[in-house]
């Protein structure tokens, strides 16, 4: 049975203090996701704080977040954070030294030369984050140095269990409701958070390989319903695909999903606010089909009641399944009251630049996509169409002038919705010229233009 969220919220945050060890329990972090410069924890949790570090524990009990307190703990300002997927992520200031700025150049006798620090700067212009995840199994991020090769990094990742479990016990020593919880805690092993990632991937019929890189604006906190897997193209440069034929799951499967996602997230649902509609092509289903089921799984999961306020939807869609769904389509997703993302994987405007990558759509269809998208945009207040785009030194140089023809020229201003991502295609040049040729398109582009960052469930 779930916990009603006026109960959790009415619950007062209580802290105890024991040998050296705090334990706060009832915490609430931000309820609404923000970009923020420092570090931010978001719904209700608890936490554990010992001398070698400061752990935080969902509702459910379980570890999701950690970050160092011993000198060789790369920053203050970096913490990991475990996934659903169980992965930890490590949220880092991507290790610039941040930018020179001058002010008053015209109008000082002595203009102003200040520096704007890390991570105020260029990781932001780069993601449109603050920090960048990086993740321990190999992605196309190209910002940033590999944490995961700090020995007080792996480290907290290998003995997080054993350092809580010597911290801790005898329990006996702390009162209640702080005993209790550190029994729960104790009971939940990394065997049992991997065994419960797996329970979560068998359910949804396998492990989504990639996110829509739009759930950056919940932080990735998104519970996966899978409405389809496989996608239509199996395109050749694509790294995530499956190799499953497109299909569309039956309304009784999605309703054994969200029933058995529901006993799985059991008292944490209260911490989300975000579903992910998957996989890689959830709007090539029936478009009658996405509609019930993303509102019977809003209502199922409780997404109103979330401790996080407002609501959001996040789906994969394609040039052929994005020009066939109607506009009635989007008014009834308007409807829905949530804000929707669909991200579009477009990858180039130009039929040579399709024609290298291995992607079996047209430059035509691309366009007219494009097209579309601004229009949606423009239409329907609570749904973004999103697109992807490739970079890479390979390319011919008309997979650029098709690009800026279309964000730039097609343009008479800049526009806030309708953000562009770009993925490093891969290629031979280095992340520091990679991000060089990024800025010049982010530069040009009226659109609001990121780097991809590839992120699994
Ligand atoms: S890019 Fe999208 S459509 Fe192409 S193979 Fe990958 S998942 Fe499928």
């Amino acid at each position: 049975m779930n916990m009603p969220q006026k109960e959790y919220m009415n619950r007062q945050e209580d802290t105890c203090f024991r040998r050296g060890i705090r334990i706060t329990l009832n915490k609430k972090g931000e309820d609404i996701y923000v970009k923020s410069r420092h570090p931010v924890k978001y719904g209700c949790y608890s936490e554990i704080e010992t001398p070698e570090a400061v752990f935080q524990f969902n509702l459910n009990n379980e570890i999701v977040g950690m970050q160092g307190q011993q000198d060789n703990w790369p920053s203050s300002l970096e913490w990991l954070k475990r996934t659903t997927g169980n992965d930890w992520v490590y949220y880092s200031t991507g290790g610039y030294s941040g930018t020179y700025e001058s002010f008053g150049k015209d109008f000082l006798t002595e203009p102003i030369h200040f520096k704007i620090p890390s991570p105020y700067n260029e990781i932001y212009k780069a993601i449109g984050e603050y920090y960048v995840p990086n993740f321990s199994y190999i992605s196309n991020s190209v910002l940033g140095v590999d944490p995961f090769n700090e020995t007080s990094v792996q480290n907290l990742i290998s003995s997080w269990y054993d350092i809580l479990n010597t911290s801790l016990q005898p329990s006996c020593d702390f009162p209640e409701p702080f005993a209790s919880f550190i029994n729960e805690v104790l009971k939940i092993t990394p065997q049992i958070l991997q065994d419960r990632a797996n329970k979560l991937f068998n359910i949804i019929g396998s492990r989504p390989s990639v996110l829509p890189p739009d759930t950056r604006h919940v932080d990735y906190n998104v519970i996966p319903l899978s409405l389809s897997e496989g996608c239509i193209y199996k395109c050749a440069f694509c790294e995530v695909k499956n190799n499953r034929p497109f299909s569309t799951r039956t309304a009784s499967e999605v309703e054994k999903q969200i029933e058995q996602l529901k006993q799985l997230y059991g008292h944490n649902l209260l911490n989300y606010n975000a579903i992910f509609l998957g996989d890689h092509d959830a709007l090539n289903s029936n478009k009658d089909f996405i509609i019930e089921n993303a509102e019977k799984a809003i209502k199922q999961f409780g997404l109103r009641n979330s401790c996080m306020h407002g609501c959001s939807l996040y789906l994969f869609g394609s040039v052929d399944s994005f020009l066939a769904s109607n506009d009635s389509f989007f008014q009834q997703l308007e409807k829905i009251g949530c804000r929707t993302y669909i991200n579009l994987g477009l990858e180039s405007a130009d039929q040579a630049t399709l024609d290298y990558i291995g992607k079996p759509i047209s430059a035509k269809q691309v366009i007219e996509s494009f097209k579309r998208m601004m229009y949606i945009n423009q239409e329907f207040n609570n749904i973004e169409i999103t697109a992807n785009f490739i970079l890479g030194d390979e390319l011919p140089p008309e997979h650029y002038s098709t690009f800026f023809q279309l964000a730039r020229e097609g343009l008479d201003h800049p526009q806030n919705k309708g953000t562009i991502y770009i993925s490093p295609f891969f290629s031979t040049m280095p992340s520091r010229s990679m991000l060089f040729y990024f800025n010049q398109i982010k530069r040009l582009s009226r659109l609001p233009t990121y780097l991809y960052t590839i992120q699994r469930l």
